[in-house]
């Protein structure tokens, strides 16, 4: 991976470092509350009633990273967990089954925090509420979800945003009694303050890989987007990503390349691959191409979190994440992303846990290739099981695909 920007990298590992040690303080603390919340929220609402957050989903993607996960499945298919489901899930749950945790190394804690309560929402997917029930029925507590209606198109359909919001404030009045307060509106407004700026910072530091040659590839971003899921609600993501934002202009300004060489600018569409990442980068910088911007990362780009109207813009930004958004807005936007970055072809990560952030089953590469020229590749692999991935026939696809583009990329340099 290209590391251009080491001054971040050292501060995000202090970073989380401290948001694990309060995480940890939190579970031990009996006058704190842990919710377990998924990546996409309600995170803030959560926080603004003072639980401390904890994502299983990044657990997942820190036992994927570190290649732990193949044991762990079948500890959970053991357990009646299909190979077949997500692998985030199977990975996480197989760790627990083990009383096992990476979190023990990485930042020094004993172990998971345990909950008081656990909080869904499935405008992801269906897997999280069975993956949060499961540790509803382990830890004895309450589990609620809120249910997003799904494959929203443009423009968001008012019903949709007023079912969700009212979720959301029903949510409010079940959490009371767990976090012994009820939700306090100035709090609220003040974490989602926070989380507009930090959002913000985040789409502006992704927006940094316009420029031609990039300063980032989408590796360095999946290093860097940690805070952005886990404490986007609070001060020190915003300076995170204030700093990591000033950090990468200083690369900007001196035209330099995260990829030096650069002649191929791709899309990375759907999941990481997160055991397989430097594969990845090496292959890619091998190939003199940059991965300029991708789905995943983007997706924590919220837009339009209002202080005048909280529940009704979360419910918004909750509904328009792109793997909940319809076939015709996923085209719309992955034909913008393109002409928006100058990206040469998309790369289409066909994760076999994960259909619902996999968008390449449906003919969609197809039609962007005969609706407007944009040609891709579907490499096939997994989020976390290796056992789906073979590095021999990737790189083949992606080599091909490269030779296919050098003169289209020769004239366009
Ligand atoms: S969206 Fe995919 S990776 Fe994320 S929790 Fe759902 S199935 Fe797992």
């Amino acid at each position: 991976m290209s590391n251009s920007l080491p001054r971040s990298t050292a501060r995000l590992k202090g970073l989380l470092n401290g948001y694990y040690q309060d995480l940890e303080a939190a579970a031990k603390d009996p006058a704190r509350k842990v919710a377990w919340c998924t990546s996409a929220g309600p995170a803030e609402l959560l926080s603004a009633m003072g639980f401390q957050t904890y994502f299983p989903e990044n657990h997942g993607a820190l036992l994927g990273a570190r290649r732990l996960s193949t044991n762990f499945i079948a500890k959970s298919n053991a357990r009646g967990y299909s190979p077949d489901i997500c692998s985030y899930l199977t990975a996480d749950i197989g760790a627990y089954l083990s009383g096992q945790t990476p979190l023990k190394t990485a930042y020094g804690i004993e172990g998971l925090p345990k909950p008081d309560v656990l909080v869904y929402n499935t405008s992801q997917c269906r897997e999280v509420q069975d993956w949060f029930t499961f540790y509803g029925r382990e830890y004895g507590v309450p589990v609620f979800g809120i249910y997003s209606p799904w494959k929203v198109e443009t423009p968001l359909p008012r019903e949709a945003v007023s079912d969700v919001a009212r979720q959301l404030e029903r949510l409010c009045e079940d959490l009371a009694p767990v976090a012994g307060r009820r939700l306090d509106c100035d709090r609220l407004a003040q974490v989602v303050r926070y989380s507009a700026e930090s959002t913000a910072l985040w789409k502006r530091f992704l927006e940094t890989a316009r420029r031609r040659p990039s300063p980032i590839t989408f590796f360095d971003a999946t290093i860097h987007m940690a805070p952005i899921v886990v404490m986007r609600g609070t001060e020190a993501a915003v300076d995170y990503y204030a700093g990591l934002l000033d950090e990468t202009r200083e690369f900007v300004d001196a035209a330099s390349a995260a990829v030096p060489g650069e002649r191929i600018r791709f899309y990375w569409e759907g999941m990481p691959n997160w055991g397989k990442l430097r594969f990845f980068s090496n292959l890619f910088s091998e190939l003199k191409a940059c991965a300029v911007a991708s789905t995943y990362c983007h997706s924590w780009a919220f837009e339009g979190l209002d202080l005048a109207r909280p529940f009704e813009s979360l419910a918004e930004a909750n509904l328009q994440v792109f793997i909940n958004r319809g076939e015709l807005y996923k085209e719309g936007y992955l034909k913008k992303m393109v002409e928006d970055y100058g990206i040469d072809a998309i790369v289409f990560h066909e994760a076999k846990t994960c259909p619902y952030n996999t968008n390449s089953r449906f003919g969609l590469p197809q039609r962007l290739q005969e609706r407007y020229g944009i040609p891709s590749v579907t490499i096939y692999g997994d989020l976390c099981d290796l056992r789906c991935f073979s590095e021999e026939q990737t790189r083949t696809q992606v080599e091909a695909l490269a030779e296919q583009l050098a003169p289209v990329s020769r004239r366009a340099g």
